[in-house]
C-alpha cells in the first residue's frame, strides 16, 4: 500500500531527505512537501553569492517546479503549517489546508536570532537568512549610503561583502576581540580582518550594542561605552536559533532543538526530524554537511533498509568571499590541545595551524591557502595520526597530493556530501573532462566552492591515469583540462583563480594556486603574464618572468613578451599601388587613414590574447582583404561596415558582420569594443577567429551594438578618442 509522507520545511534538508527516498523507493511513497518560502527548493548556502552579485536566484535553485511534478511531489509552497495533530497524523495549514500523513518529517531549519536590543524591530533592521533579506539589502543599496552588519562570523561578513558590492559603505561591528573567533584564532582573524579592510570594510571590535536608535527606522546603534554610529540599514548576524515552535506545541520532546536518536526518530512515533531543526547527542548543527549526512540516515530508515547509524559531524567552515581563501575545521582551540603544525608566511599572508591530541589530529585552520582543506578535513574526521601530516611531494600540488592520499569513501564536497569515489566513478563513466561537467554530474563544489581546487586535481589525475592506461585521446579545443603541466588549471579556471587569490605577480601565482615549477614554462609564463595585465591585477612592481627563483629566470622581457601581441594594420598604400586608377578613392581613403590611425591611437599598446590583424577598404572595389582579416572594416554606401573573425591562413575564415556605422568615431568604438571584449574573455593564444567560433557571433554582435555596454566597455579609451 502507497504511504502518505509529509514533510514539513522545504528547505536544504527537507529537499535532500526526499530526494534520497526517490532514488531508493521511487513507487513507495505519496509525498508532500509544506514550504513557507513561496518557493522552490533553493540553495541558501548561495544567499552569499546571490547578495554579493555572482548568481542570480535562478542560479541557485537546486529543484524547479518541474522536478517536483516530474517526481510526483506535491509541493504546497507558500503554506506555513500550524498546527500537527498528532492523535490523528494530520498536519493543517495557516490558510486551512489539512493534509493527512502516515509518516511526518519535521524539517523546518532555524530562524535567525534577533538580540533582545531595543529598536531591534524598526524598519531598516534586517537579518540574512532568505531571498527578501537578500532582495532588502539590494532595495536599500539603491537610496541609502550606510550599512552595519552586527556579528563578525561567517555570515556577518558575507552579508557585508554583498553590501560593499551593492555599494554601501559597510561597517562590521562584533562583540568579540577577533573575527570568527568560533572558528579562528588571532593571528589568522587579523590576517583575515587586514584583507577584508582593504576592500573597504571597517571594523569595530569588542563593541557591544545597546541601542539601534532613529525614531521611525533605524538610523544608528549605540554602544555600552556610548559611542555611536551612523547607519541607515542593520543586518544582524549574530546566531540561529533551531525552529521548534510547532514541534513544542506538539508535545515532541525539544531541547534547544527537536531532540533525535541516531535514526533521527524524534519522542513520537512515525515522526521523524532532520536538518537545523534537530538535535543529536545534544547538538544541533548549522551546516549543510551534517544534514545531508542525516537526510541520507533518514531516508533508509524510512525506506526500511539497513542503515548504519548516524554518529554526528565534525564541523568546519569555509568563507565565501571572493579572493580571500579561510578554512576552519574541528576543534581548533589551544586548551588541552598542542600544535601540530603552524606555518606562518608574512608576506605571502598564507597560515597553517594543525592542532592534535594524543597524537592525533583535532583541528586545523587555514588561511591564504586552503587547497589542503578537504584532505585535512578528512584527518580531522578520523581522529587520524599525525603520521598522515607527511612533507609535500614537490612534484605535484598540494591539491594533486590531497587528491592521491585521499581514501575513496572519503567526502570531497562536503556541501552536497560528494566522495572521492562518487566524483572518480563519474569521471571513469561519462569521460568528464572539466570541474565544470564534474559539478553539474554530481554537483560537487557547486556550493562554497571550497572543495574546487581537490575536484580540478581529481579531473586531472582521472585524465592523466585514463590517458596512461587507455588510448591516447587528442583532446579537442573545449577538452584541454591544464594550461600545461606545470598547473591543474585551464585557461578559464586559472583566470578566475587568480581574480579570486588577488594575484598581483608571477610569484603570486606559483605560490598561491600550487604551480608544480617554481619558473613555470614556455606555455604558462606567457599566458600568466598576460592573464596579469589584461584582468588588471598587475601591480607596478611585479617582476619580469614567472618564477620566484630570480637566478633561473627566463630573459625574456615582459613587454617583448606580451607588449608585441598588439594591432597591426595592412599597408593600403601597397593596395592602391594596385589599383589601375587610384584617384576615385583618395577622397575614401582620407577616411580610412583617419580609421587607422584612430583605432591605433586609441588601442595603444595595449595587448591581446593573439596578434590582430585590421583591414580599413574604401569600398566594395577595393577590398584590401577585409573579410579575412581579424577585423575587417569597409565602406559601402550605408556607412562603414565592421567585420570579425575572418582569417587568410589555414583554415580559410570569412569574417562575420558585426554591424554598420556611419559615424567614423562609432566604428572605432565599436572596433575597439570587439577587442575589448575578446581581451577579456579569450584564452592566452586562442586566435579571434576560433574566440568567435567557441563564444558565437550572436553574443557578440548583441554586445559590439549594445550602446550602453559599448559606452562602458570602451570607457577611458574613449576620452583618448576624443580628446586625441
Ligand atoms: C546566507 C547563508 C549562507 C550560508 N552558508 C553556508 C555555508 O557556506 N556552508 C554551510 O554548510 N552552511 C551554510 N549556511 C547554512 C545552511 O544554509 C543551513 O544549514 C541549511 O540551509 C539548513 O537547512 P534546513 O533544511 O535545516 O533549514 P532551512 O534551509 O532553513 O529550511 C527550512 C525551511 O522550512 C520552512 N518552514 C519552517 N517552518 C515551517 C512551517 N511551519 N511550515 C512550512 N514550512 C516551514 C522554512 O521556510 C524553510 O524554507 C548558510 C546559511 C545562510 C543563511
Amino acid at each position: 500500500m502507497i504511504k502518505r509522507l509529509v514533510v514539513i520545511g522545504n528547505g536544504m534538508a527537507g529537499i535532500k531527505c526526499v530526494e534520497e527516498i526517490l532514488s531508493l523507493e521511487p513507487e513507495r511513497f505519496q509525498i508532500t512537501i509544506f514550504g513557507a518560502e513561496p518557493r522552490p527548493g533553493y540553495n541558501r548556502v548561495l544567499l552569499s553569492k546571490m547578495l554579493q552579485e555572482e548568481s542570480t536566484f535562478q542560479h541557485i535553485v537546486t529543484h524547479s517546479w518541474d522536478w517536483y511534478e516530474e517526481n510526483g511531489v506535491k509541493l504546497q509552497a507558500g503554506e506555513r503549517v500550524c498546527r500537527i495533530d498528532v492523535a490523528t497524523g494530520m498536519v493543517e495549514t495557516e490558510s486551512g489546508i489539512q493534509e493527512p500523513y502516515d509518516i511526518l518529517v519535521l524539517a523546518t531549519g532555524s530562524l535567525p536570532f534577533m538580540p533582545p536590543i531595543p529598536g531591534v524591530r524598526k524598519e531598516g533592521v534586517i537579518a540574512f537568512r532568505d531571498v527578501n533579506d537578500c532582495e532588502t539589502m539590494a532595495r536599500y543599496a539603491k537610496t541609502y549610503r550606510k550599512a552595519t552588519v552586527i556579528g563578525g562570523g561567517l555570515l556577518g561578513l558575507e552579508a557585508a561583502q554583498g553590501l560593499l558590492n551593492l555599494g554601501m559603505e559597510t561597517d562590521v561591528v562584533h562583540n568579540a576581540q577577533y573575527l570568527m573567533n568560533r572558528q579562528l584564532d588571532r593571528t589568522a582573524a587579523v590576517l583575515l580582518q587586514r584583507r577584508l579592510e582593504q576592500q573597504g570594510m571597517r571594523f569595530h571590535l569588542a563593541k557591544d550594542t545597546v541601542n539601534i536608535i532613529g525614531r521611525n527606522r533605524a538610523q544608528g546603534l549605540m554602544f555600552a561605552d556610548g559611542n555611536r554610529l551612523e547607519t541607515d540599514l542593520v543586518v544582524l548576524a549574530v546566531g540561529i536559533r533551531p525552529n521548534i515552535g510547532l514541534a513544542q506545541d506538539s508535545g515532541l520532546t525539544v531541547n534547544r532543538a527537536i531532540v533525535v536518536d541516531d535514526y533521527m526518530r524524534t519522542s513520537i512515533p512515525s515522526i521523524y526530524a532532520v536538518g537545523e531543526c534537530a538535535e543529536h547527542r545534544g547538538i544541533s548543527y548549522g551546516l549543510v554537511a551534517p544534514l545531508y549526512e542525516q537526510a541520507k540516515v533518514l531516508a533508509k530508515v524510512i525506506c526500511g533498509r539497513e542503515t548504519a547509524p548516524y554518529e554526528g559531524t565534525v564541523p568546519y567552515a569555509q568563507l565565501k568571499v571572493a579572493g580571500i581563501h579561510v578554512f576552519s575545521a574541528g576543534d581548533i582551540r589551544e586548551e588541552g590541545s598542542e600544535i601540530a603544525i603552524m606555518e606562518y608566511n608574512g608576506m605571502q599572508e598564507i597560515y597553517k595551524k594543525v592542532m592534535m591530541r594524543a597524537g592525533n589530529i583535532t583541528g586545523a585552520i587555514l588561511f591564504g591557502d586552503t587547497a589542503e582543506s578537504t584532505s585535512l578535513l578528512g584527518m580531522v574526521r578520523r581522529g587520524a595520526p599525525t603520521t598522515e601530516l607527511t612533507s609535500q611531494n614537490n612534484s605535484k600540488s598540494k591539491a594533486e597530493d590531497a587528491a592521491e592520499a585521499l581514501p575513496e569513501g572519503e567526502t570531497v564536497c562536503a556541501c552536497n556530501g560528494v566522495s572521492k569515489g562518487d566524483i572518480l566513478r563519474a569521471i571513469a563513466t561519462d569521460k568528464l573532462k572539466t570541474v565544470e561537467e564534474v559539478k553539474s554530474r554530481t554537483k560537487a563544489s557547486g556550493s562554497c566552492g571550497g572543495c574546487r581546487p581537490l575536484v580540478a586535481a581529481l579531473v586531472k589525475n582521472g585524465l592523466s591515469r585514463e590517458t596512461a592506461s587507455g588510448p591516447v585521446v587528442t583532446p579537442t579545443a573545449q577538452e584541454v583540462v591544464s594550461v600545461c603541466g606545470c598547473t591543474h588549471y585551464d585557461h578559464d579556471s586559472l583566470k578566475t583563480a587568480m581574480v579570486d587569490a588577488v594575484c598581483r605577480t608571477p610569484e603570486e601565482v606559483v605560490s598561491r594556486l600550487g604551480w608544480t615549477r617554481q619558473q613555470g614554462c614556455e606555455l604558462c609564463r606567457p599566458a600568466v603574464l598576460y592573464y596579469l595585465e589584461s584582468l588588471g591585477l598587475r601591480n607596478g612592481s611585479a617582476t619580469n618572468q614567472l618564477g620566484i627563483d630570480v637566478a633561473v629566470q627566463s630573459t625574456l622581457p615582459y613587454e617583448g613578451e606580451v607588449g608585441s601581441v598588439g594591432l597591426s594594420f595592412t599597408n593600403l598604400n601597397a593596395e592602391r599601388r594596385d589599383c589601375v586608377d587610384p584617384a576615385p578613392i583618395d577622397q575614401a581613403c582620407g577616411g580610412v587613414i583617419w580609421l587607422r590611425e584612430r583605432l591605433a591611437a586609441v588601442w595603444g599598446s595595449l595587448s591581446l590574447p593573439s596578434p590582430v590583424a585590421v583591414a580599413v577598404s574604401p569600398g566594395s572595389e577595393y577590398p584590401g582583404g577585409v573579410l579575412v582579416h581579424d577585423i575587417g572594416i569597409s565602406r559601402s554606401p550605408a556607412g562603414w561596415e565592421v567585420y570579425a573573425g575572418g582569417h587568410a591562413g589555414h583554415p580559410v575564415r570569412q569574417g562575420l558582420l558585426l554591424g554598420l556605422e556611419e559615424n567614423p568615431e562609432e566604428v572605432v568604438l565599436m572596433a575597439v569594443t570587439c577587442l575589448q571584449i575578446y581581451r577579456h574573455s579569450a584564452r592566452y593564444g586562442e586566435k579571434m577567429w576560433e574566440w568567435i567560433e567557441r563564444t558565437g557571433v550572436l553574443a557578440l554582435r548583441e554586445s559590439v551594438l549594445d550602446a550602453t555596454l559599448r559606452s562602458e566597455l570602451t570607457g577611458s579609451l574613449r576620452s583618448t578618442m576624443l580628446t586625441g
